[in-house]
């Protein structure tokens, strides 16, 4: 037999070699795994290649590192082929490795079939040689090595299988499983070199004695790492991609999430918005549709909301909004929705059997609001009036259901607010009259349909007219006189208001003027202007050019704003009241008592005069508390050296009480009824 020899060195590079080419294949795993669709099958090939590569390489290195006393050589046909077995075994592991699951029995054959590969290819890379005669194996030793080739394989595609998850410990423990498995191919290797005799006087057909052995392991040794070197970093920088790429993903879906909550959702209370209502309603309608189910529409609209806004402010305005919400939410059962669709208007949507069931909904909902809230050391009162829609009767599209609801909210509110009203088809007639008549004020301006009206006002106790309150009306050419509280509303909403009041404006300035010129020069003339008119930043300057075209002294002019409308915006109220003031305007602050002023500004107020707003002279005789809260109002007025006039006197006992409570003014049918200019004078 010839005695073969190892170069130690290269013996050490094999190892080397086995341990990267193991570390390589557990990273190509890994990546194979976590990538997807093409970039995977991209991974798997370059992966196979580096790895097969990598485990070739090692026996080469080791068959370099063996010599016999004889020249030796490898034919470069068959070597090649040994390298194709590694790369074909390697795309083999690593595709069983990236399957979902590794079952026992199928590592057990993958095992087998990835041990036989790697034995063929060390058994066909010492074929390369061609000895003649051909080298003998000791049987045990062959055995053993394809045992530890199976072994090896079956270790590694467990630790690969169990490792392909990127983490920080993933790392280590990879470190460690690759020179495990290093060790093995490498014991693999030299037990087969172990078993293989050279018998006396072989030669080695291969052998050409013109590479240097050393040259080529060098060749070999370099190109591995290169190869390696380069999978592995471009495996780093995919991961290190891909981790920032997940990232990305992840938070771009949390703020997704964030935005469809907020756009989904009321900010102040959390509510479900109009958006998100809609949606409900369109599905609970789809349900209605397939199972003959019923469900209702509760609008619920907070009364008197903007007054508690403009007393309190918006901080107690909306804190007192989240706790209306928490007392809605736990008055309805758990699967009935609210939301909330505007400032101070809400909606409740619940699944009931019988139309009835929404009434008692409605009933609790108003019972939970029965008690005062507890704001900022303010005890608030707040009742609402509600309007029911009910699917399928009133409306079997989303928006139908909308307007009917909106339609008996409003009834509701005219019966007196703090109730319920459930929708009637006869309501909707109102919506309708609504838009036409919006479509016929914009030309009852240019046709000269509007007219005024006027009231006097008269002093006590003497009884003399002091004055007149000009009140528009509307003279519609199919719907005849049409009183200011159809359409004032309306015009406010949509701006017509700045028009309305100016021509309002300058109509009672000339009849003012002119009755001056007639001789009444004890009389004021008094123009309600409503909150948009108010604000409007041309207001000042259109009093004034107004009253210097009709060349009327100022003091002659009263203008008229309600209480709520006066303590809106307290700090610019203040601003364009003292402008007025200046120039010698009287103001008066209509509908007294209604709103929620408070003193401190009242004081601050140049209001001349206080209008008693006529729900309290209305019940003054039956109701104690009107009555208190009247002589209340006159001896405010005195303190704060301003006119009190009553208006809504219409019996004689309430002209009577008034004048004894202390008014200066009185003001209604009973001492006369808003009639046109040239009725006034009989
Ligand atoms: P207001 O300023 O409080 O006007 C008094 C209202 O009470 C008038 O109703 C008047 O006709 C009514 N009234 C007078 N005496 C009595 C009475 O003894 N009993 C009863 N029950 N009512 C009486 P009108 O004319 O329908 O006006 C309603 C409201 O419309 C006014 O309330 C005012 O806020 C607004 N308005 C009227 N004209 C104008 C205007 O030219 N511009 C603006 N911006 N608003 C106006
Ligand atoms: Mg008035
Ligand atoms: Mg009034």
């Amino acid at each position: 037999m010839l005695v073969g020899n190892y170069n130690s060195l290269l013996v050490f590079f094999s190892l080397i070699v086995a341990i990267l080419a193991s570390y390589t294949a557990l990273d190509m795993a890994a990546r194979v795994t976590t990538t997807r669709g093409r970039t995977s099958r991209w991974w798997l090939a370059g992966g196979a290649c580096a790895m097969g590569f990598g485990i070739w390489s090692m026996h080469f290195v080791g068959m370099l590192a063996f010599s016999l006393p004889i020249p030796l050589g490898f034919d470069p046909f068959i070597t090649l082929l040994s390298l194709v077995i590694a790369i074909a075994s390697s795309a083999f592991a690593l595709w069983i490795v990236c399957q979902e699951h590794l079952p026992w029995a199928r590592l057990a054959t993958s095992a087998l079939l990835m041990g036989a590969g790697v034995s063929g290819m060390h058994y066909t890379g010492m074929a390369a040689m061609r000895m003649a005669p051909p080298i003998r194996y000791e049987p045990t030793l062959f055995v053993l090595s394809i045992l530890i080739a199976v072994l090896a394989s079956g270790t590694a595609l467990h630790l690969a299988f169990h490792l392909r998850q990127h983490s920080s410990r993933v790392r280590a423990w990879r470190a460690g499983a690759a020179v495990i498995m290093g060790f093995a191919i490498v014991g693999m290797h030299y037990t087969g070199m172990a078993a293989a005799e050279f018998p006396q006087g072989s030669v080695c057909g291969a052998a050409q004695g013109s590479l240097s052995t050393g040259w080529l392991a060098l060749v070999i040794i370099l190109s591995t790492l290169a190869v390696m070197g380069i999978a592995l970093l471009t495996s780093l920088m995919d991961f290190r991609m891909e981790t920032r790429t997940t990232l990305l993903a992840t938070s771009l879906q949390e703020a997704n999430r964030e935005l469809r909550y907020l756009t989904l959702h009321d900010a102040l209370t959390k509510l479900p918005n109009r958006t998100l209502l809609e949606d409900r309603l369109a599905q609970a309608i789809q349900v209605g549709e397939r199972e003959r189910t019923r469900f209702a529409l509760l609008l619920l609209d907070l009364d008197g909301f903007k007054s508690i806004n403009d007393a309190y402010g918006h901080q107690v305005g909306d804190q007192l909004l989240v706790e209306i919400t928490q007392r809605l939410e736990s008055t309805v059962r758990a699967h009935d929705m609210v939301a909330r669709m505007g400032s101070d208007e809400f909606v409740v949507l619940a699944d009931i059997p019988k139309a009835q069931d929404a009434a008692a909904i409605a009933d609790k909902l108003l019972a939970a609001l029965h008690l005062p809230f507890h704001v900022e050391g303010h005890a608030l009162h707040v009742s609402a009036s509600i309007g029911i829609a009910l699917y399928p009767e009133n409306g079997r599209q989303p928006n139908d259901l909308f307007t009917n609801a909106g339609a008996a909210v409003q009834h509701a509110k005219a019966l007196g607010r703090n109730t319920c009203c459930f929708f009637e088809w006869s309501m909707n007639t109102n919506a309708h009259e609504q838009l036409r008549l919006v479509q016929d004020l914009h030309q009852a301006l240019e046709r000269q349909e509007l007219v005024l009206y006027y009231q006097p006002k008269v002093s006590v106790p003497d009884g003399a007219v002091i004055g007149v309150e000009a009140l528009v009306r509307w003279q519609h050419p199919e719907q005849g006189l049409i009183p200011p509280d159809r359409f004032i509303p309306v015009a406010e909403s949509t701006g017509l208001i700045i028009p309305l009041g100016n021509w309002v404006l300058d109509e009672a300035c000339r009849q003012m003027a002119q009755w001056l010129r007639e001789g009444r020069e004890r009389w004021t003339m008094a123009v309600n202007l409503s909150t948009l008119q108010f604000s409007h930043a041309s207001l000042v300057h259109a009093v004034e050019t107004t009253l210097a075209r009709h060349a009327l002294p100022p003091h002659h002019l009263t203008l008229e704003i309600t209480e709520s409308t006066a303590m809106r915006d307290v700090t610019a109220s203040l601003r364009i009241l003292r402008q007025l003031h200046h120039m010698g305007v009287k103001i008066s602050i209509d509908d007294f008592g209604t709103g929620y002023s408070s003193l401190l500004y009242l004081k601050r107020l140049p209001a001349d005069e206080l209008k008693i707003d006529r729900g309290f002279v209305r019940d003054l005789a039956h109701d104690a508390d009107d009555a208190a809260i009247v002589s209340a109002i006159v001896a405010l007025g005195r303190t704060l050296n301003l006119g009190i006039v009553a208006e809504g006197v219409e019996t004689p006992e309430q002209k009577e009480f008034l004048t004894r409570l202390g008014c200066h003014m009185l003001q209604g049918y009973l001492l006369g009824r808003p009639v046109p200019a040239h009725e006034l004078r009989a």
